[in-house]
């Protein structure tokens, strides 16, 4: 998965600003934060969205909601709330297959999303 922008940024060969990784998971901050925070969680393993995910995942699953809770409660963002979104397929407007959580917060967030 050379090719694979998010495998690549867990590899460490393109930069980003890395906010949290061990050897399951990786997060950093979104290029174009659409909220005050706006960080991305990606397995390390290439996993292209949920439709690719298997049925032994809800561990990795488990862990990527695991870490964006912990990110968001070191951020403030407990309190007041944020949202997490794994966006899946076109209809989604997902541009990135390769499967990530945006964790957003720091402003009022509308719903429903567009
Ligand atoms: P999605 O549209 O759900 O697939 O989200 C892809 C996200 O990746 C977008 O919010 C982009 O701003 C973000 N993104 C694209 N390239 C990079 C990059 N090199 N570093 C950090 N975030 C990126
Ligand atoms: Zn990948």
């Amino acid at each position: 998965m050379e090719e694979c922008l998010f495998c690549r940024i867990a590899a460490g060969t393109i930069p980003a600003r890395t906010v949290f990784a061990d050897d399951e998971v990786v997060a950093f901050e979104d290029i174009q934060p659409q909220a005050p925070v706006h960080l991305l969680l990606i397995p390390r393993r290439h996993v292209a969205n949920l439709n690719d995910l298997a049925s032994g995942d809800h561990l990795l699953m488990g862990r990527l909601l695991e870490v964006a809770r912990r990110l968001a409660g070191e951020r403030g963002l407990s309190e007041r709330g944020y949202r997490v979104v794994t966006n899946t397929g076109p209809d989604a407007g997902q541009t990135v297959f390769h499967l990530h959580l945006h964790l957003l917060g720091g402003r009022p967030l509308g719903w429903p999303p567009g």
